[in-house]
């Protein structure tokens, strides 16, 4: 197929592009499926609609690796902005960030300080933060991150990914700081030594993970959250959960913006808790790329923009 996965997740790495399709307007029209607008304020109009049905929010400001500390404070600035905001407004509402939006790259200690910054934050706030697990070459440090931020903060959660070939080993080190998980498939493109090449692989690895963290759950060890669209292995976990006596208050389903929003409402009208990631701001080329390598099918939402 031209347009496959490894398509968009090359593309995804150019910053060149990153800087320059995100000012064509019909790009821009083509991700109004995925994001409600570029501004926080789009975003959180977005979660008092969600919150009409149930569902919570989680918003993320995308962007990535910076590379200057003041950028990295400035991601900080705007997520206590954004705290603050979420509690005026009574939103059911949580954060989502990226360690190395945070200054990962730059300075793991500067890192470390503003993300125990926005847990604290959270907390004052009456939210939760989340970090997002990115390609694999941070997974140790992010790790090492959360356990930190979870001593301080319990109600702290983590990203960590089914595909990787590491990750049973990585969720048995996590039981200790009784984990709060999203299990997702993963976004990154990765070597065939590091996450598994075919995705038949990691839907099994993840249905067993899912296992480990409902039997987890049971002993009161986890929260485990489902971050997939995938609706039957959404459906195989629930019906594990309930068969190991997980009550559906005790697990949550996430998913992202636009993308099977009627699944997202019968779960939530079927009992299960539900959250959907909202992103927003205007640094969104690499992460549509990866939106797009999930289902090519996807480019023609982009090609119909280009000709209407
Ligand atoms: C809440 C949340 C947080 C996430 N956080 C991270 C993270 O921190 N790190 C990370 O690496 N990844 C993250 N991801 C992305 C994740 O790794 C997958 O790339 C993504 O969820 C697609 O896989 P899937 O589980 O939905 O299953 P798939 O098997 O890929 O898809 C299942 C079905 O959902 C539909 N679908 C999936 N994606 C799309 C799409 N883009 N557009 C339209 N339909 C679609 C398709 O119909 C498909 O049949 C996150 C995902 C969610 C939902």
């Amino acid at each position: 197929m031209p347009f496959g996965r490894g398509f968009f997740l090359a593309l995804a790495k150019s910053s060149f592009l990153n800087d320059h399709v995100t000012q064509w307007g019909f790009v821009k029209r083509a991700t109004k499926r995925f994001m409600p607008g570029e501004t926080p304020e789009d975003a959180m109009a977005a979660s008092a609609a969600l919150a009409a049905d149930g569902r919570g929010t989680i918003f993320t400001k995308l962007g990535e690796a910076v590379t200057e500390p003041s950028e990295a404070a400035a991601v900080r600035d705007h997520y206590v902005w954004l705290f603050d905001q979420i509690k005026t407004k009574g939103l059911p509402a949580h954060v989502s960030v990226k360690p190395t939006q945070l200054g990962l790259d730059i300075d793991p200690k500067l890192c470390a300080e503003y993300t125990m910054e926005l847990a604290a934050k959270a907390h004052a706030t009456g939210s939760i933060l989340w970090i997002d697990m990115e390609d694999s070459s941070y997974v140790d440090r992010t790790i090492a991150l959360y356990k930190q931020v979870k001593a301080a903060y319990a109600d702290t959660g983590i990203a960590i990914q089914a595909y990787l070939l590491r990750t049973p080993k990585d969720i048995a080190d996590l039981m200790p700081v009784n984990p709060i998980v999203r299990l997702v498939k993963g976004a990154y493109s990765e070597p065939a030594h590091v996450a598994f090449p075919r995705k038949a692989d990691t839907d099994r690895a993840f249905y067993e993970l899912s296992d480990t963290l409902l039997k987890a759950a049971a002993a009161g060890k986890c929260l485990p959250i489902f971050g997939t669209h995938d609706i039957a292995l959404v459906g195989r976990i629930a019906a594990r959960a309930q068969e190991l006596g997980v009550a559906p208050g005790k697990f949550e389903i996430h998913m992202l913006y636009g993308i099977k929003d009627a699944e997202q409402q019968r779960l939530r009208a079927d009992g299960h808790t539900v959250k959907t990631l909202v992103s927003y701001g205007s640094a969104w080329f690499k992460w549509y790329m990866r939106r797009l390598a999930e289902r090519p099918a996807n480019i023609g939402f982009v090609l119909r923009s280009m000709l209407g």
